[in-house]
Order: C-alpha cells, then structure tokens, then sequence
C-alpha cells in the first residue's frame, strides 16, 4: 500500500513558516499585502478568491480584493493593474484565471509588475524560470516540489513523467523536474501509447483535468504519484488519477482533496512573503 503523501500538513507548516516570516517583517515595519483581482462570477474562481483572502488573514498578509463585473472593458482592468503596481502598501497582485471571453489574460499578466507577479505567470519570470534563476515560482508546480521534498522521492537520475503542458503547470512543473536533475517526459493529449510512457515513470505528475484518468495499470511499482487534477465526479471532488486502484501499486502517492490544492495555496502565501521582501530591499 503506498504511502499517503499529506499535503495539508506539509502546506500547515510552509503557511506557519510565512508567518513567522510576517511577523519579522512587520518588526521592521513592513507589511506584506495581497491584491486579488477577479472578474465576473464564476463560482469556482470564487471559492478561490475566498480561500486566498483566508489564508492572507491567517498568514497576516494585509488583503483587498477587487471584483470587477463580467463585462469589464481591458483598459479599465489595466488601469487597476497600473495602480497597485504603483501603490506602495500592495507586494503582490494576482488576477484570478480564467477571465470572461473578450479579455486577454496575456495582456492582463504582462501588465503586472513583475516583481509583484506572484502567480509567476509574467513572461519575464517565464523566462527566469527558464534560466534557472527565478525569484517566483508559480505556486503548483513549487507546491508539488515541496511534497516530494517531503516526501523523501529523489529526483536525480530519475524517469518523471509530467502528463499536461500547461503554461501554469506542466511546462513549468516539467522545468523544475529537470532542474532537479530528472529525465522528464511530457505527455499531452497527442501522446500515443500514454500508459508505455507512464508506466516508465518513478514519479508520475498528472495534470490533465480528466477525472481517474490515471488507472493502476498505467503505474510502475513503487512510484512517487502526484495528482495535480480537480475534477467533480457525482458531485464530489476526485483527481485525476483513480485513487483507489493506484494506491495499491504506488510507492507514495497524494489524496485529492488534501494534496496538491493545500500546496498551491500556502505558496502563494510564500510568494507574497517573498514580494515584500524584494519591494522593500530585503531581498535583490
Ligand atoms: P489544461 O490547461 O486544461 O491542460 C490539460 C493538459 O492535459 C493539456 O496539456 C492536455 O493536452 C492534457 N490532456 C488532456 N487530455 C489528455 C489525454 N487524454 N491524454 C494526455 N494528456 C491529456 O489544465 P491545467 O490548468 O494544467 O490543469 C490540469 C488539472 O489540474 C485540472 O484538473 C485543474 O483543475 C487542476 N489544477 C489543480 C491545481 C491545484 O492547486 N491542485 C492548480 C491548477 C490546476 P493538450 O495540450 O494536447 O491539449
């Protein structure tokens, strides 16, 4: 039976360390702060947005939020954007994703400060993150780095394989791998023979969006499976990889809830920490 890898005691401790870090802070008499934007009423967007205002309060992170309605115009969101790249007391901006049809998250993120980008999505940090020499890292594939950290999975000289290429979670998810020293693979939804490929994998990260995609027979003996996707299935919140089968082949494995999500929230929180130190000269 793998070894169930806990992600809300691992994201307890990096939200308990953020604050900590808070509290050094605001000795100095520097206050981290978080501005969210959202726009429009997507529901799921919006438990995010409450979730992020939660942690803030928890973490000590002055936060604002800033909903706009659905049919906002660009300029008027890049005004907003302009304006807290301008103010002082805000270290980190985030637009909540996806954006009603009409607006261009592109243009919406390249007009983010990047040193107040702390969702790491700005071309700039794209790059960074390239290069291996990066301030910010985009806080799920940051989060998945952790729990194999945690979880003890060596990476060096290992086969992962990443299944998604996402631009805020595959790609970068398959980058930090290989700069861990993984030989990495990245599947998407052209791959042919997916489960030969994965079946290949001592660390399997899925990130497809496709509800127990992932079934036992598409798992090495003993890997390190990391279950990025969050699906609804009869109404209840599942992965995408099919928990109850693979947990018997894997070496260790992440719950859905309880894995990955918790993970991608207390980065944030790390990010933002991380935001007010550059801001405030701490950090270079
Ligand atoms: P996305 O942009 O829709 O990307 C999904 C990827 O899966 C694409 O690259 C797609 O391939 C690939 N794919 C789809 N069907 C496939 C198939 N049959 N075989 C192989 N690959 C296939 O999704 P995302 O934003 O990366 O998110 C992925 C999942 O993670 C979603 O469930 C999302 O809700 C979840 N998520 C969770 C967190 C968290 O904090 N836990 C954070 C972000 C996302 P193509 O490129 O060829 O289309």
């Amino acid at each position: 039976m793998a070894r169930l890898i806990d992600g809300k005691a691992v994201a307890l401790r990096i939200k308990t360390q953020a604050a900590a870090e808070v509290e050094k802070l605001r000795q100095r008499g520097i206050i981290p702060g978080l501005a969210v934007i959202i726009v429009g009423d997507d529901p799921a967007s919006r438990v995010y947005v409450n979730n992020k205002k939660k942690d803030c309060a928890e973490v000590g992170i002055y936060s604002e939020e800033h909903a706009l309605p659905a049919d906002t115009d660009l300029n008027r969101l890049l005004a907003l954007v302009e304006s807290l790249n301008n103010r002082d007391d805000i270290s980190g901006i985030l637009c909540q994703l996806p954006l009603p049809k009409g607006l261009a998250a592109d243009e919406v993120i390249s007009a983010i400060a990047p040193n107040k980008d702390v969702d790491a999505f700005h071309p700039s940090n794209v790059g960074k993150i390239m290069l291996g020499d990066y301030q910010f890292l985009p806080c799920t594939p940051a989060g998945v780095m952790e729990l194999l950290k945690e979880s003890g999975t060596e990476i060096a000289g290992k086969d992962c394989v990443v299944i998604g290429r996402s631009n805020i979670v595959g790609k970068p998810m398959a980058m930090l791998l290989m700069q861990a020293d993984g030989t990495v693979t990245i599947c998407h939804s052209k791959t042919k023979s997916l489960a030969e490929v994965t079946r290949r994998a001592d660390i399997l990260i899925a990130a497809i969006g496709r509800a127990k995609f992932i079934t036992a027979d598409m798992i090495k003996p003993g890997a390190t499976v990391i279950d990025v996707g969050m699906n609804r299935l009869d109404g209840k919140l599942c992965g995408d990889v099919d928990f109850e089968a693979a947990e018997k082949v894997a070496g260790a494995i992440t719950p859905v809830p309880g894995g990955v999500g918790p993970m991608t929230r207390a980065m944030l929180m790390q990010n933002t920490v991380t935001a007010a130190k550059i801001q405030s000269g701490i950090l270079k």
